[in-house]
């Protein structure tokens, strides 16, 4: 499409644009006026304020990290370095059942808790969702935020003790608390029934809460009971659960994580296709074969390997096999962890072919769910992006560069509501990536975790450029992206 156009803020001139549809790449200019992309095409424009070339490179949309811990990032490294610098515009925070607010608490959290807060840091505490929206509000980030309210924070704020069901008036009032979270702007709630916060909670007390869901149109968001042996139930409890409730659920970071379900993730997908010819559903998924959260001895049998990623009582073990530490001391595997609490663990549990194929399938979002607080992160914390754009779908030729980039921005966008993202297109939010993708490469490994990405030239996020030539340039113009019933 020819167009002429007076001026406009930024131009970006003849790079190939994916515009996250799907749709097949297309030579175009792309015009940015304020925060919005005001036109695409073949565009001749008389005063561009500032001009990227972007000639042999790709223009899309910036990528939506859907499942993330960053709701403390966001306030104490605005720049949010680890996720800017891989061309990610937005991330979903609060998930797995751990949402930074609404807590209130001089007391340790409980893992996993701690893997997002901190009781080091009391500025850093909310004891309402208002009052972490406002703080954002006041110090923005660099990037967009959508945020998601944890089952097990609630829990933790209304019962005594959290190794049982909740009584109707532990659940009213939690109820009570997600209620004015959502009509605040949170964008949904998520649990994480594998860990001992959330565990003893019945399918009848998330669906209890998740009733809160349809009036907000916000989407529930699950970290399975088991993604092990009981894999399969647990695909049912979650799509039981949402159609009780009456909302769209997300399954997060799907995999087969023990050896009684390696190698049947065909069956999986295939379960979780038939859930969605029912009801509203999707999924998340990173791109390896490890696993990371805090140390948890279940998890000990199902794992290859185990880096350990953060620890309390013996810091120096950050970024060292769980195995050569337990030979070290003369002591189990378990007897290792146990003196290493408290503390995180990287888990070999997957297998690639299960990874390709659920990668693969056409449901599946990308989140990375990078833990950022940890001293020896899991690499995806900084590379997931890249690695699926470079890795998997140029080197390993999984899918097209279009539908990686559709599994990112799009689809995401989609499914979690975001009016205006996850496109390029005139009228759309100016949150775009302009990257190489003959070079486009994870940097991030297990032994050197914290690399930023090769191949992006440069991230913009609501018309404002944010990350050129391999830096941050100070500008925070991310948003908390509220639900479209926010009142
Ligand atoms: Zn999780």
């Amino acid at each position: 499409m020819n167009k002429t156009l007076d001026r406009c803020d930024l131009l970006i001139t003849g790079g190939q644009v994916i515009d996250g549809t799907g749709c097949p790449a297309i030579t175009a200019d792309v015009a940015l006026q304020g925060d919005r992309i005001i036109a695409v095409g073949d565009l001749t424009v008389e005063k561009a304020d500032a001009v990227i070339d972007a000639q042999g490179k790709v223009i899309t949309p910036g990528f939506i990290d859907v499942h993330t811990h960053d709701d403390r990032l966001l306030l104490s490294n605005s720049e949010v370095t680890p996720k800017l610098s891989q061309g990610v515009t937005t991330v979903v925070v609060g998930n797995c059942g751990v949402s930074l607010s609404p807590w209130v608490s001089d007391q340790a959290p409980p893992p996993p808790l701690d893997l997002v807060i901190s009781d080091k840091n009391n500025s850093a505490q909310f004891s309402t969702f208002h009052a972490y929206s406002a703080e954002l509000t006041r110090r923005p980030p660099a990037i967009n935020a959508v945020p998601l309210i944890g089952h097990s924070t609630l829990r933790c704020g209304a019962m005594d003790r959290l190794d049982r069901p909740a009584s109707q008036a532990e659940i009213k009032q939690m109820r009570t608390l997600l209620r004015e979270s959502l009509a605040a702007g949170a964008a949904g709630f998520s649990t994480g029934l594998f860990y001992p916060p959330n565990k003893a909670a019945p399918a009848a007390e998330v669906e209890a809460l998740a009733r809160e869901l349809p009036a907000f149109q916000g989407v529930y968001a699950t970290h399975m009971r088991n993604e092990g042996d009981q894999l399969f139930e647990s695909l049912d409890e979650t799509f039981d659960t949402a159609r009780r409730a009456g909302c769209p659920v997300v399954v997060s970071h799907h995999k087969c994580q023990s050896k009684a379900v390696w190698g049947r993730s065909a069956e999986s997908l295939a379960r979780i296709e038939a859930a969605a010819a029912e009801q509203t559903v999707g999924f998340d998924v990173y791109p390896y074969v490890a696993g990371s959260t805090v140390l948890l001895e279940e998890l000990i049998e199902p794992s290859r390997r185990i880096i350990v990623s953060w620890s309390t009582a013996v810091p120096e073990a950050g970024g060292r096999d769980l195995a050569d530490i337990a030979a070290e001391w003369d002591c189990s595997l378990a007897q290792a962890m146990m003196r290493l609490q408290p503390g995180g663990g990287i888990y070999f549990c997957m297998e690639e072919d299960d990874v390709e194929r659920i990668l693969a399938h056409p449901m599946g979002m990308i989140g990375s769910d990078g833990i950022p607080h940890d001293t020896h992160p899991h690499p995806r914390l900084w590379g997931t992006f890249p690695r699926v754009l470079g890795h998997y779908s140029r080197d390993r030729q999984l899918f097209p560069l279009e539908e990686a980039v559709r599994k990112m921005t799009g689809l995401s966008a989609q499914t979690f509501g975001l009016a205006g993202r996850g496109v390029v297109q005139a009228g759309a939010f100016g949150d775009l990536v302009v990257f190489d993708s003959s070079r486009i490469a994870d940097s991030a490994t297990f032994e050197q975790p914290t690399r930023a990405a090769a191949g992006i030239d440069c991230v913009i996020v609501n018309g404002a450029i944010a990350w050129q030539a391999g830096a941050g340039t100070g500008s925070r113009t991310g948003r908390l992206l509220k639900n479209p019933r926010t009142t």
